[in-house]
């Protein structure tokens, strides 16, 4: 096929574009746990200097208080770094396994009951966190614990116990997480629990709050409505099968979405995840959403101090997917070596980077999906942004400047994912914060004026600063107009350098 008249005059003048990408940051963002092996405040600002942009906390271990200090001192250590608080959900835990774990052999039969039943769980009986009861598993069922290596399956079932047989066996020991069918979660999301955390998490100003067992829109909504006003990001993480049927609903409705692949590969069948993280990275880009994909990713540093080539390959792969980050669990929160993990990853992404098919990207995709009527000022963005890509290519822009107040212009145009480095400019410290999680953005700049004529000029010197552009290129601005009398990016403009920059 022979390719469109843009896309052969880029690969003409293929070499600024080359010189470019050499002094160009890293455009695939780094979400790292953590917890107890990355407390320490210097370690955590050797992370923040090697690629963290993203700190997550997981509400799921220990009280809201302890959580709320360990973003304070996050904070403390990491200037400018986002917060991503994951709210666990109706997360089902089993009561603690007997000292050293037990060794679940197949074909063996034990009991499930209740957590008040069975405090303490050994071979013979487990007890698990779901307050509702097991009434609705059935026979058949399969009950997963920790993350997918012992399956039970349902022999007789029972109001607050069941008789299971071991299908897959193994090793278990701690409080491992449990996996019951999404059907016998009657739990809603968010838990009563989830709204108290809630309401100390915007008291506190988080940039992001992730959603665990996201089952339908409504789930999104109601979050939404216990934040209020506090204008966090909202990321669905999707790993229910409930979440994969109505895909296009909740990520129209979130912010931001995660592929959290832990759950989603023992409530789905494992073989389906690739093709799931594909879906659900394709649809975020469609509605000009961040996504994280999760899990795994790194998994053997939490020992070792080599990946193996399958991770790596795995980290790339999401890469050339179109990911606009990947996240680090384990491996930054309680593993070995957590600086190592993110130098390491920061590695990985920067050489998968390379291969990226930047222009085949941008031009493969379709209009951006925008929720509401024609009316709705989100529909200009979204061709305007496409309007900026397309100028960009064609003048080999040396960068891409979006003046944006809420960061929506941003995270438009970074869906294409250009070649060529996108700067924010915007008034809000905390808006900057939450842009440190989308694709590509080489810098955001806080700069009081409102007006983009000043804000262009203020990202044209930090562009000239950061030796991403000099006096005669073209960088492409997405901008408000002077008369629009809501915010809303209608304008694009092609700007050359001047040359007493
Ligand atoms: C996952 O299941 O992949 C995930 C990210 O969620 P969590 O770590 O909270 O279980």
């Amino acid at each position: 096929m022979s390719p469109t008249p843009i896309v052969s005059a880029f690969f003409n003048d293929i070499s600024s574009a080359e010189r470019r990408a050499s002094h160009q940051g890293r455009r695939t963002r780094i979400v790292a746990t953590i917890g107890p092996a990355s407390d320490d405040p210097q370690l955590l600002k050797a992370m923040g200097e090697a690629g963290m942009d993203v700190a997550r906390v997981s509400l799921a271990h220990g009280s809201i208080e302890e959580s709320i200090d360990r973003i304070h001192r996050i904070r403390a250590a990491v200037p400018g770094i986002a917060i991503l608080a994951d709210l666990p959900g109706p997360k089902v835990r089993s009561t603690p396994f007997v000292e050293g774990g037990v060794e679940l052999e197949e074909g063996t039969e034990l009991v499930v009951t209740v957590a008040a039943d069975t405090p303490t769980s050994n071979g013979e009986r487990i007890g698990v966190s779901l307050d509702e009861g097991l009434g609705s598993l059935g026979v058949g069922d399969t009950i997963v614990v920790g993350d997918g290596g012992v399956s039970l399956e349902v022999v007789t079932p029972g109001l607050t116990e069941v008789v299971v047989r071991v299908t897959s066996a193994g090793r278990v020991q701690g409080r491992p997480g449990i996996t019951v069918p999404s059907h016998a979660l009657s739990a809603p999301t968010p838990t009563p629990e989830d709204l108290e955390r809630i309401k100390a998490l915007v008291a506190d100003g988080v940039e992001a709050i992730a959603i665990s067992f996201v089952r339908s829109p409504s789930d999104v909504e109601a979050v939404r409505r216990a934040v209020g006003d506090h204008p966090c990001l909202l990321v669905a993480k999707i790993e229910t099968r409930e979440a994969i049927a109505d895909i296009d609903a909740i990520v129209r409705t979130a912010d931001s979405v995660m592929v959290a692949r832990g759950d989603l590969g023992v409530r789905l069948p494992i073989e389906d995840v690739p093709s799931l993280q594909k879906q659900i990275i394709r649809s975020g880009v469609r509605f000009g959403r961040p996504v994280i994909t999760a899990t795994q990713m790194l998994e053997s540093m939490i020992h070792a101090t080599t990946p193996t080539r399958a991770e790596v390959t795995d980290v790339a792969n999401a890469v050339l997917d179109g990911t606009s980050a990947v996240m680090l669990s384990a491996e930054t929160a309680v593993g070995a070596h957590p600086l190592l993990v993110i130098e390491t990853m920061a590695r990985i992404l920067r050489r998968a980077e390379r291969d990226f098919d930047y222009v085949h990207w941008g031009a493969s995709l379709g209009v951006q999906e925008v929720s509401g009527d024609r009316t709705s000022n989100l529909r200009v963005t979204a061709a305007i942004t496409g309007a900026g890509w397309r100028a960009a290519l064609e003048e080999d822009a040396a960068a891409i400047i979006a003046c944006s107040s809420t960061g929506t212009t941003v995270r438009a145009i970074s869906r294409f994912r250009p070649s060529m480095p996108i700067v924010a400019v915007t008034k809000s410290e905390f808006r900057a914060r939450q842009l440190r999680m989308s694709w590509g953005v080489e810098d955001v700049i806080v700069h009081p004026s409102e007006d983009s004529y000043v804000q262009t000029y203020a990202a044209l010197e930090r562009l000239h600063e950061l030796g991403l552009v000099a006096p005669g290129d073209v960088v492409v601005v997405l901008a408000g107009s002077r008369d629009t009398p809501t915010p809303l990016t209608d304008t694009v403009r092609l700007v050359r350098v001047p040359s007493g920059i």
